[in-house]
This record gives C-alpha cells, sequence and structure tokens, in this order.
C-alpha cells in the first residue's frame, strides 16, 4: 500500500488509462505479421504490432484535415474494447502484457516459493500468492478471518475505545478511517517530516457519484454492493439492508462538505497548519489523545490538516449518530478496507457497480485481482523478482541518454526564453538542472523481509503488510527525510506502466515496466523513440513548470518563485489551451473540460514540441539518419508515432463518467492537438490556413 495519509500532493501521471482492476493476461506482445491476415481480438493488437507502424494508418485521408484518423485510422477501425476494460489503446495493451509478464512471475514464484529461504522476495511474494489463489480455503473461510476486527469494533463503548479502534483500522488497512493521522513531507520544508491528518477516503470514484441526480443509478447498484457485502459476512438481510441505507448517508454527506478535485489543487487551501491542541478543540467528539497516542505520535507541536471541513463534519457525526450507527458504519469500512483478501465473492457482488462505473462488463480474473494486492503490499520484492527478468539494462541506458537529450532541449528553451523575467528564467533553469530522473527502479528497495508471510493465511498476510507500512510511515516523524523511489504503488512501481513527476520532490519516476513498446522500442529509428518516450519525458519534465508544478521551488517547497507579470503571462498563454479543449465535442453534445485538463494538455504540448527538438538535434548530429523509412520522413514518423501512441477508444458510457474528473484529456484529442502547437507539425504535413488541423499562430501557446 501506498503511504496513504502522506498529504494527497499531486503525482501527476502520463496515463488515464490504467486501472486497479484492469485486464485478464492474454497476449498482446510481439507484432502479429499482417500478411496471416488481421486477426481480431486484443490479444494480438487486432493484427496489428503493439509498436509504431505505418500499416495501422489510413493513407486516404489527408492529414491536413483528419490527422488522428491518418495517423491510425486502420487500427481505430478494428480496434473493439475488451469486456474488461473501458477503454482500448496502446497503454491498456501494454499494460495486459506487463500484467501477464507479472502474473507469469507470480505463478513461477509459488511454485517454487515453499523452498525459498524465509523472508526473500521469493518466498514472500510466491507464497503471498498461492494464499491469495487458494479458493478453496478461501471459499471455507467466508468472512472468518474479519470476525476478530469486527468483534472489536463491536465492543466499542465510548470515545476512547472508538479513538483506538480508529487507529487499529488506519494501522491494518493502511488507510485513514473517518479520521486518521500519519507521517509525510512536511508541504513548505520538505526536508523534515510533519504529522498529516486526513480524513478517510470514500469508495466511489468521484464526488458527483454521491451527490449528482443523474447518477443515481450508480448509488443504487453502490447499496446493493453494501447490502450484499453485509449479508455475505453474516448479517441478516433486512439488517443489512438498513446498514446499508445508513452508510450510504454517512458518505454522501461527507462527499457534501470534502474539497472538489480542482479545489485540492490549491495544496495551500487544501491542507491548513495548526497547533495540535487547536484541532484537538475543533474536535470536540473525536478522542485525539488517545487515537495519536495509539500510533506513536506526539499529542503537541503542530499538525498539518487536509480537508478541514471534512474531517469536522466526521466528527460533527460521530457526536451526533448513535454509537450503534458509528459502530456498522465502522465495520463496513473494516469489510470494504479488507473484502479483497477474504472469499472472491466480495468481490464478485461488486459487478453491476463496475459496470455502472466504467461499463465493463467481465468480472477481473483472480490473478489479477491478487497480483493487484500483491503489488500493494509487496511491491518492491515484486519489483526484483521483475527487474530481475523482464528488464535489461541496455534499456536503462537508452532512456537516460533520451532524458539526457530531452533535458538539454528544454534547458535550451530556458535560456533563449524571451517572456520570462530574469530572475524567474535563471530559477527556472535551477529547478530543471535540479529535478531528480530515475529509470526502472530504486538504487534502494523498501525491505519487507521481516514480514511473517504465510501460505496459508493470505488475509493475514495483507493485513500485516499494511501494519508494516502504516508503521513504517509513522516512525519517520523526527527522522531525516528518505523518501521511498518507485514506492507509489499506483504510479510508479517498477511494475507499473506509466511515468510520474512528483512536485513535492521535484522528481521524475520512470518505471521498469514502461520502457517497452509503444513507448520504447529498441528496434525503431530515432524519430519514433524522441516522439514517443521522447515526449513523455517532456511531457513529465513540463509538470515542473505547469499550473501546478511552478508552485513548487527547486527541492520541492511550495514556494513561489515567478514574478507576478511572469505569472499573469503564463495564465493567459494557458487560457489558449482550456479554448481549445472547451471546443473540442468528444461525444454528441459532451465537450471536454478545458479548465480540468490544462496542466496535462500543456504537458503534451511540452512532451510532443521537446521530443521533437530532441530529435532534430541528435539529426543535426547524425544526418545519415535525416532520411524518409517507409516512405516518411522523420518528422512525418515523429507526429506520426504521436498520433499512434494516443489512438484510443473509450466506451461512452465510460466517458462520460470520467471526463468530468480525469485530468487527462481522451486519447483521441491527445493524438493531434498538442502537436497543433508546435511548428513542426504544419512542416511535416503541409497543414495551411483553411485546414481542418490548422490552429492560428495566436491560439498556439508559446510558453517553453
Ligand atoms: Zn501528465
Amino acid at each position: 500500500m501506498q503511504p496513504a495519509l502522506h498529504i494527497r500532493l499531486p503525482v501527476l501521471a502520463l496515463s488515464a488509462f490504467l486501472c486497479a482492476t484492469a485486464a485478464p493476461q492474454v497476449g498482446a506482445e510481439g507484432p502479429a505479421p499482417l500478411s496471416s491476415g488481421p486477426q481480431p481480438g486484443v490479444e494480438n493488437n487486432f493484427g496489428f504490432p503493439l509498436a509504431f507502424d505505418p500499416s495501422k494508418m489510413d493513407t486516404s485521408l489527408d492529414p491536413r484535415q483528419d490527422f488522428a484518423r491518418y495517423a491510425a485510422g486502420r487500427w481505430l477501425d478494428v480496434a473493439t474494447i475488451p469486456g474488461d476494460s473501458p477503454y482500448i489503446s496502446g497503454i491498456v495493451l501494454m499494460t495486459k502484457r506487463v500484467e501477464r509478464q507479472v502474473n507469469d512471475l507470480l505463478a513461477d514464484a509459488a511454485s517454487r516459493s515453499r523452498s525459498a529461504a524465509k523472508g526473500t522476495p521469493l518466498q514472500q511474494v510466491g507464497d503471498a500468492y498461492a494464499g491469495g489463489m487458494d479458493l478453496e480455503h478461501l471459499g471455507k473461510l467466508g468472512a472468518a478471518p474479519l470476525m476478530p476486527e469486527w468483534d472489536r469494533i463491536a465492543k466499542i463503548d465510548g470515545a476512547k475505545s472508538l479513538a483506538s479502534a480508529l487507529a487499529r483500522l488506519e494501522l491494518i488497512t493502511n488507510m485513514p478511517v473517518v479520521i486518521g493521522a500519519s507521517v509525510g513531507t512536511d508541504l513548505e520544508d520538505p526536508a523534515r517530516y510533519s504529522v498529516v491528518v486526513a480524513d478517510g477516503d470514500l469508495p466511489l470514484p468521484a464526488l458527483e457519484h454521491y451527490l449528482a441526480p443523474e447518477l443515481a443509478p450508480v448509488r443504487e447498484a453502490y447499496l446493493n454492493v453494501i447490502a450484499d457485502s453485509f449479508a455475505l459476512a453474516g448479517v441478516p438481510a433486512a439488517e443489512a439492508k438498513l446498514r446499508a441505507a445508513k452508510v450510504l448517508e454517512t458518505e454522501t454527506r461527507i462527499a457534501g462538505k470534502k474539497l472538489t478535485p480542482v479545489q485540492k489543487r490549491d495544496v495551500r487551501a487544501a491542507v491548513t497548519r495548526m497547533p495540535y491542541t487547536e484541532l484537538k478543540a475543533a474536535l470536540p467528539h473525536t478522542d485525539l489523545d488517545t487515537l495519536f497516542t495509539a500510533l506513536g505520535l506526539p499529542t503537541s507541536g503542530d499538525v498539518l490538516v487536509a480537508d478541514i471541513r471534512a474531517i469536522r463534519e466526521r466528527d460533527a457525526m460521530l457526536g451526533e449518530y448513535p454509537l450503534e450507527d458509528t459502530k456498522a458504519y465502522l465495520q463496513w469500512e473494516a469489510l470494504r478496507l479488507t473484502s479483497a483478501y477474504l472469499t472472491p465473492k466480495f468481490v464478485d457482488v461488486q459487478a453491476d457497480l463496475t459496470r455502472a462505473l466504467t461499463g465493463q462488463t467481465d468480472v477481473p480474473k483472480r490473478e489479477l485481482v491478487v497480483a493487484h494486492a500483491i503489488s500493494g503490499g509487496l511491491g518492491h520484492a515484486l519489483g526484483q523478482l521483475y527487474v530481475a527478468r523482464y528488464f535489461p539494462a541496455q534499456s536503462r541506458k537508452d532512456a537516460e541518454e533520451v532524458v539526457g537529450n530531452v533535458r538539454a532541449q528544454f534547458r535550451k528553451r530556458l535560456e533563449q526564453n524571451e517572456w520570462l523575467s530574469a530572475s524567474t528564467r535563471a530559477y527556472a533553469i535551477e529547478k530543471l538542472d535540479k529535478m531528480n530522473i530515475v529509470v526502472g527502479y530504486p538504487e534502494k528497495w523498501i525491505d519487507t523481509s521481516s514480514v511473517d508471510i504465510r501460505r496459508d493465511d493470505y488475509f493475514g498476510n495483507m493485513l500485516r503488510l499494511n501494519e508494516f507500512a502504516s508503521r513504517r510511515a509513522l516512525e519517520r516523524l523526527g527522522q531525516p527525510v528518505s523518501e521511498d523511489a518507485f514506492a507509489d504503488t499506483k504510479h510508479t512501481l517498477p511494475t507499473v506502466v506509466n511515468a510520474a513527476y512528483s512536485p513535492d520532490r521535484n522528481g521524475i519516476e520512470i518505471p521498469a515496466a514502461f520502457l517497452q513498446p509503444p513507448f520504447y522500442d529498441k528496434a525503431a529509428d530515432a524519430a519514433v523513440n524522441y516522439c514517443t518516450m521522447g515526449a513523455v519525458i517532456g511531457h513529465e519534465l513540463t509538470h515542473g513548470f505547469d499550473s501546478q508544478g511552478r508552485l513548487y521551488d527547486a527541492v520541492g517547497n511550495v514556494r513561489n518563485w515567478w514574478t507576478q507579470e511572469d505569472a499573469k503571462r503564463f495564465t493567459a498563454e494557458t487560457a489558449k489551451l482550456a479554448k481549445q479543449a472547451d471546443a473540442y465535442e468528444i461525444l454528441p453534445g459532451l465537450k471536454l473540460n478545458g479548465a480540468l485538463e490544462v496542466t496535462e494538455n500543456l504537458a503534451d504540448v511540452g512532451g510532443i514540441s521537446f521530443g521533437y527538438a530532441a530529435l532534430e538535434a541528435h539529426l543535426r548530429e547524425n544526418p545519415a539518419e535525416n532520411k524518409p523509412i517507409g516512405g516518411f520522413t522523420p518528422a512525418q514518423r515523429c507526429f506520426l508515432a504521436w498520433g499512434q501512441l494516443w489512438a484510443s477508444k473509450a466506451n461512452e458510457g465510460a466517458m462520460r463518467q470520467t471526463l468530468p474528473t480525469d485530468g487527462h484529456p481522451p486519447g483521441e484529442y491527445r493524438m493531434a492537438a498538442p502537436a497543433q502547437h508546435e511548428q513542426g507539425f504544419y512542416g511535416a504535413f503541409g497543414i495551411k490556413a483553411g485546414d481542418r488541423m490548422w490552429l492560428a499562430p495566436s491560439d498556439r501557446v508559446k510558453i517553453w
């Protein structure tokens, strides 16, 4: 699990299409020759290679009018969305391949772990996986492993025992439950750790799911999940229904008070620093002393409070609701946060909800559910096994070289920048130079060897791993700051298909699993690699200077290093990106949300622009490579590879669900819109005023 209470600082990740319950293990690997005839099915990318390939293009079209379909029209014609995913895209396919690699590893580890030394990655990963896959044993156990936790909750008789229960729940789930506290780097001084107080997360993915009238079907499906889960855990059906209604009422009330994703972006508004005593006085119904003491935290000094309004509401509800209701709610929290470690029946009852949320019709395969849980608790043990088998040293070297070249282009742009004041420009260069970019895997792995992993105790294993992670985070208070690399389970584990910039450490992590086609292809020419992997690196670099990233300094402090004039100019320029996206009709009657997507769109513009610039520099140094391949110039192949990289289809329901909250624009938009800000794009395809792909020079952003 990731350090859950670490302030929800934005990790700005590249991909929108990664999802915890993605996709079964089918072979997306390797190009299937077209000569054998396009074979349907996601298994072989519908008959196309995963890597860039002109065969995916629809050359009967005019790139000046419809670049996206020109770049990938033949693929778009035949690609279908698999039942287990709301999307199909190169990233989905790549994710499926990585899932298959991971599952091969897990199955192999499980077959060899009995004889491995206790505490080694092989023993821990193999035995944990075997335990999760032993459906017969899990089925016999039912909800029994959870019952000791429920009994503890049932015995709550007042504020003190309630606070102890909250601490216990936080430790075993590594999540704040109702109100929790952990330790994270300080917002204004990342050189030290601070106590961070946060309230529990809500299970439905967006606040709208609780609040928007038109999303009532999601809530209906969710009510059934709660009631069915309670019933599976032994609560009589009528009582289970009553409890479900109460839970939804509680969560809806909290949803009405929580900060929206856009509000959370303003870290200064989202996080409040206050003396512990002041927080304690503000929460009269919470025994904060008991909670903090149980977590080993001091009951003095300052604390950082994330989303104070939601926390106050939580506290008010503890005072208002009968204790029996609170206990039923806590039992729900315990159940939902651990149900993945019980019999798969608890996952099965979520099928209708998943369908209502994402349009996915297939229940995720058991192997994937278990692999996901193991990535959470044993991500680095698994990462070691993965790197040893799948990540050649050459990939790391190649990526580091591209990183260096793309960074050099960005630096050059900053040096020549004409609109920034001298002081802002100088600091921007310093920030770029200090940016720590790491490829593949961490220098130092998290050592979980002390955690007791037993082949016959899946539930216990996962709770012990959660407790290990929570305590490890709590114990950092007062220690020198040393943040784990490649440790964000959602974004940066070596087995995650993604790349991410973290503003609070001014660093970029590019996981091992990411360096495969279509992002990186060791067989491809420079044009393809610079405008796929190189552009992704440019994308992440740009995040350090986008509307969020620019609020952090070179060492990750939240500090304004921009003059007022520079900030004004920056905002005025990014408004062009919002305007461009706002005008884009993605579905009949549905336009993109330019304000929400502006940081990602700016990063895409920076990405393709630096990728292209680095390619040009490469060709100047290697003029022999500056020649057409397959009838396309390097510049053309650059933009075509970028377009193919983002080619995707989403089902309409999923699109309507995710658009209001996802900061990433849909792939369809990313295929062409960012390139429209790059002069080289116009030259490569002869796009002129009057063409559909023409964006007036006054509407193009000129930031970097
Ligand atoms: Zn991004």
